[in-house]
């Protein structure tokens, strides 16, 4: 049950549909694989067998748990690069800690957004706290990454810590739907996320029945990911459940259903709806680097290995993470296409 809810949903401004509004039709529902972050840490690879220009401008999305963990359980990932894009990582229930190369960071929990735009380069690790580690607990989050157009890969590395109590809160026409904006624009209400291309980013929780019929930029792609329960998307009712992502083709709405019996463990439907203005160029992605052709990948590794994206912070404080296994938590690079699940050879469209 995701941390942000209302006690009474009819207050909220209700998101209305034209009647004559074309509903999107439903190109592809594909079904993300199964793995693990770091060391045993359950992901769900969304974008999984998607082309990336159905994607764009949006390059890869992990679904982090839901699960609860025992106690000396929770691992996160080991210190490593990203470069050409930006990291989006929204927390739905539990709590994460990162940490930067150039001492930023922080933690994020229950609503929370971390916006990172890695840009021209930065070293992070992403952990669960240490308190979290030692008690267990709920965790279920995602992150998205956003690509940067080629003007824009060689930006300095920046954060925006967006906060639950600022994101923009909508309901359904029906009154149904709980609909989360946290980057982005539904009907003139704003998310707090600030971007580099336009996107709109929404988490929606449906209530069993409920029909939401979103009112989509015409300009922007159209992806939904269903994070957790049963329902129909499009007017042609295409079934969908947990870990499956649907892309839609042009028009006016996005048609998301709510089965009326859900599982007793997930009694609502809740989704991810993306989309974006496409950027339009080259994209050469391996590992954490996402830039435009093959020589800036492989740049990016040379830079890597010559310490141009920064080193680990001489002050890391090792002993901040007794129950890592030794070298998970501190190691730099050790598997650098590893982390995250991504592509351990190029990737270009
Ligand atoms: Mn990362």
């Amino acid at each position: 049950m995701p941390a942000v809810t209302v006690k009474d949903i009819t207050i909220l401004p209700r998101v209305l549909s034209n009647p004559s509004a074309r509903a999107r039709k439903v190109k592809s529902i594909t079904t993300a694989p199964q793995g693990h972050e770091g060391e045993g840490f359950p992901v769900r690879r969304a974008f999984a067998g998607v082309d990336l220009a159905d994607l764009d401008p949006f390059i890869h999305l992990d679904q982090m748990g839901e699960v609860e963990y025992a106690p000396g359980e929770p691992k996160g990932t080991p210190w490593h690069p990203h470069r050409g894009f930006e990291t989006v990582t929204y927390i739905i229930d539990g709590i994460f800690d990162h940490y930067d190369n150039h001492g930023g960071g922080g933690t994020i929990s229950n609503g929370d957004t971390q916006w990172m735009t890695a840009g021209s380069g930065i070293l992070h690790i992403e952990t669960p706290p240490e308190h979290l580690v030692v008690s267990g607990g709920l965790f279920h989050g995602f992150q998205l990454w956003v690509n940067l157009p080629a003007a824009k890969k060689w930006s300095p590395p920046a954060y925006q810590h967006l906060v639950a109590s600022d994101v923009a809160l909508l309901s359904s026409a029906d009154g149904g739907a709980l609909l989360r904006v946290i980057a982005g624009e539904i009907d003139g209400f704003k998310g707090p996320g600030s971007t580099q291309t336009p996107i709109t980013l929404v988490h929606a929780t449906l209530q069993p029945g409920a029909e939401l019929r979103l009112p989509w930029n015409k300009s922007y792609n159209a992806l939904a990911y269903v994070l957790n329960g049963n329902g129909s998307v499009g007017d042609e009712k295409h079934t969908v459940t947990t870990g499956q992502l649907i892309t839609y083709r042009d028009g006016d709405l996005i048609v998301i259903s709510a089965n009326k019996t859900q599982d007793s463990k997930s009694p609502e439907l809740d989704v991810l709806i993306l989309g974006g203005q496409p950027i339009k160029e080259p994209v050469a992605w391996m590992g954490p680097f996402v830039m435009n052709t093959k020589s800036e990948v492989l740049k990016a590794f040379d830079d890597f290995q010559k310490g141009v994206l920064g080193v680990v912070p001489p002050n890391w404080d090792k002993s901040k993470r007794p129950l890592q296994r030794d070298g998970i938590g501190y190691k730099l690079g050790a598997d650098l296409t590893g982390v995250h699940g991504t592509p351990e050879e190029l990737q270009e469209s």
